[in-house]
């Protein structure tokens, strides 16, 4: 079964500086590592590492980030016919890092903000089990995608990042609605009360505590294992691709959020997104 993933794909410029500038200053950083993001290819790339045969759809430019994209995305194994090129520039995430591990960050949208219902009205849904979304593509585009899947008996998963307004009749269709803590925090006053926005059921990422899972029955957590965290770029989109990859082979909410859990944990000893995102056997390794 296929997941189809909907989302954004940014070229991250990476670039170390010593402090923030303020408002007109200019301050010398050091080189620009330029590498494969944005949350939508991320998630892909992660299920596909699990196994999972995954579609991604999208857009990004006629340019050298668009390149990297495909490539990164090709070779992790996930498939590009959905992944259009469009007249606008391939996004872009501008990251500073200072010293202490702060990152600051300004997206341009480019070909990401370019993704629209007629290219959700192109899909293709044979085998498809799950569609994963995203917010760094326009709401309209993400809810007519969730209402396709609902209609097409593929399990609608969003991720609400970054936390934006979403019409009440998508939400109504999630299953789930997945979060981490500070957004959970944003939108409802408990884990159950995410609930009464209307989704069926809400997965909570709780960063090196696992995740908890939220159905009518009640709440379940889920351990992360214990590892030593070097760097958690990534680690949700990581949870979110896991957890597609799961459902899609049929487990059961808490099972796939528990294997989600594990994938994450293992993303976030090691450095970058993409790049630290693990293979099923490395995952099975550390369950032994
Ligand atoms: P986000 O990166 O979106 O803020 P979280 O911080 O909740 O989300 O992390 C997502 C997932 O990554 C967690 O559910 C967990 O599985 C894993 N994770 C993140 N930080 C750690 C950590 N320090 N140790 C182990 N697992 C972690």
């Amino acid at each position: 079964m296929t997941v189809l993933v909907l989302g954004s794909a940014n070229a991250d410029l990476v670039v170390p500086v010593p402090r923030r500038p303020a408002a007109g200053e200019t301050v010398l950083g050091g080189d620009t590592t330029v590498l494969p993001g944005g949350k939508g290819a991320n998630t892909a790339v992660a299920a596909a590492r699990l196994g999972a045969d995954v579609s991604f759809a999208g857009a990004v430019g006629d340019d050298r980030h668009g390149e990297l994209l495909r490539r990164s995305l090709a070779s992790s194994g996930v498939r590009t016919e959905h992944l259009r090129t469009s007249e606008r520039p391939t996004g872009v995430a501008y990251i500073t890092v200072t010293p202490d591990g702060e990152n600051s960050i300004v997206v341009a949208p480019g070909a990401n903000a370019d993704v629209t219902e007629a290219d959700v009205d192109a899909l293709t849904w044979d085998g498809v089990a799950v569609l994963a979304c995203s917010l760094e593509v326009p709401v309209p585009t993400v809810a007519h995608a969730v209402a396709a899947a609902a209609a097409r008996g593929a399990r609608p998963l969003l991720n609400l990042s970054p936390v934006v307004e979403v019409p009440a009749e998508t939400l109504a269709l999630l299953d789930p609605l997945v979060v981490n803590e500070h957004e959970a925090a944003s939108l409802a006053p408990s884990f159950e009360a995410l609930l009464d926005l209307g989704p069926r059921s809400a997965v909570i990422t709780l960063g090196a505590r696992g995740a908890a899972v939220v159905t009518r029955d009640g709440v379940v957590e889920v351990a992360a294992p214990p590892v030593s965290a070097v760097d958690t770029t990534g680690a949700g989109d990581a949870f979110a691709g896991a957890l597609a990859a799961g459902l899609a082979t049929g487990s059961s909410l808490v099972d796939a959020a528990a294997f989600a859990a594990r994938v994450a944990a293992l993303s976030v000893t090691s450095a970058g997104a993409q790049p630290s995102y693990p293979t099923r056997a490395e995952v099975d390794r550390l369950k032994t």
